[in-house]
């Protein structure tokens, strides 16, 4: 069996057509047609009034956080087991990462956590959808309700996921996405954020190009960014956009391949889903209980030396230098069993059946 990558996108005519289309034009930068239509075309996806194009998934946090007023002094709650762009974006409005535990069923932020994190200093609440499933938006919203604070979802792993119905990008305040390469939908490098507070949708677009006047050209009263995304990435998230019906069923037809080869091994579990969400299933998840981090680590050895690539699950946050300790077991306890096994648009079910033989084999 030829080298399995765990991820590469889907690149079909559509996307050579548009980006041909976006270059051709002479919209190189971030003016253009495809810009307008993606951030239209991906509020009516997540059923919000508007969306905000940004660089990147980081950037695009860092954004919303900026717009919304979040500032030193104040306190940001998140989740323990994310991917470190989640806590940086936070770490750069000069805000204090505080990072709780999660579920052990869904892999995001607890409720009760939160309650237990929240001080009078608290400003928002960033649960992130991880590896496709959605956080318990219900709890987490009653909580900030009653303390009055902005829920921002990061939602860059979980495009289309949904709570009881409604999609993940229209349950808070504001929803981050990222298009990174590997992610459920690609512009290159690229992000967004969902909303429907007009107020925060002004703020973020003058934020996002240098803040600057709209009355009086190149004058500006606050330090902005250059936060935008190109003509060219738009058109090539449009294109994708279109399709993300398709990858999404393929993604859950490749959940299912795994979890029908694996169906009969013990002391194993892949990607669960609670009764109130979907799950888009971003990754597959295959978790190997009571493994330490060592044995996991030999274990995706194991499947490189038979051409399967994986990648390791995220290190709780609080283990890492830049960031405060937390108590949070479970966090600690799953992260070290768990792993992503390969889950790209184009892989066939011989190659999955493939890699569960090999999965057998090494446990
Ligand atoms: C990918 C990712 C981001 C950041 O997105 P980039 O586009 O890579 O900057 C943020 N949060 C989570 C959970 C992610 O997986």
């Amino acid at each position: 069996m030829s080298f399995i990558p765990i991820s590469k996108p889907s690149i079909t005519k559509k996307e050579i057509a548009y980006v041909t289309d976006a270059v051709r034009s002479g919209w190189v930068s971030s003016l253009g047609k495809y810009i307008d239509m993606f951030e239209e075309k991906f509020a009516a996806y997540c059923g919000t009034k508007y969306a905000v194009a940004t660089s990147n998934g980081t950037t695009a946090l860092h954004l919303v956080l900026a717009a919304l007023g979040i500032t030193a002094g104040d306190e940001v709650i998140i989740s323990d087991l994310t991917f470190v762009a989640t806590g940086n974006a936070v770490k750069y409005t000069g805000a204090k990462v505080v990072t709780v535990d999660i579920e052990e069923e869904t892999l995001c932020i607890k409720p009760e956590a939160i309650k237990k994190a929240i001080t009078s200093k608290t400003k928002a609440i960033i649960p992130v959808h991880l590896y496709g499933h959605p956080a318990n938006m219900e709890e987490i919203n009653k909580i900030a309700k009653k303390h009055n604070l902005f829920v921002i979802e990061d939602a860059a792993e979980a495009h289309g996921a949904e709570v009881n119905g409604k999609k993940v990008g229209s349950l808070g305040h504001a929803g981050v996405f990222s298009f990174y390469g590997n992610k459920i939908i690609t512009t290159g490098e690229g992000g967004m954020i969902t909303t429907n507070d007009e107020e925060l949708y002004k703020k973020m677009r003058y934020l996002r190009d240098h803040a600057m006047s709209k009355e009086k050209r190149y004058w500006h009263t606050e330090v902005g960014f250059n936060y935008r995304m190109t003509n060219l990435q738009a058109a090539l998230g449009v294109a994708q956009l279109e399709r993300i019906d398709e990858l999404l069923a393929k993604k859950e037809e490749i959940f299912k391949w795994y979890q029908e080869g694996l169906k009969d091994v013990k002391g194993i579990r892949l990607n669960r889903q609670a009764s109130w969400a979907k799950n888009v299933y971003w990754m597959v998840c295959l978790e190997l209980d009571d493994y330490t981090e060592f044995q996991r680590d030999e274990f995706i050895q194991r499947l490189k030396s038979n051409n399967i690539d994986s990648r390791p699950y995220f290190y709780p946050l609080s283990d890492m230098p830049m960031y405060d300790d937390a108590d949070t077991p479970i966090a600690h306890k799953v992260y070290k069993r768990g792993l992503n096994l390969p889950s790209y648009f184009d892989i066939t079910k011989e190659e999955v059946d493939y890699i569960c033989e090999k999965v057998k084999e090494i446990l």
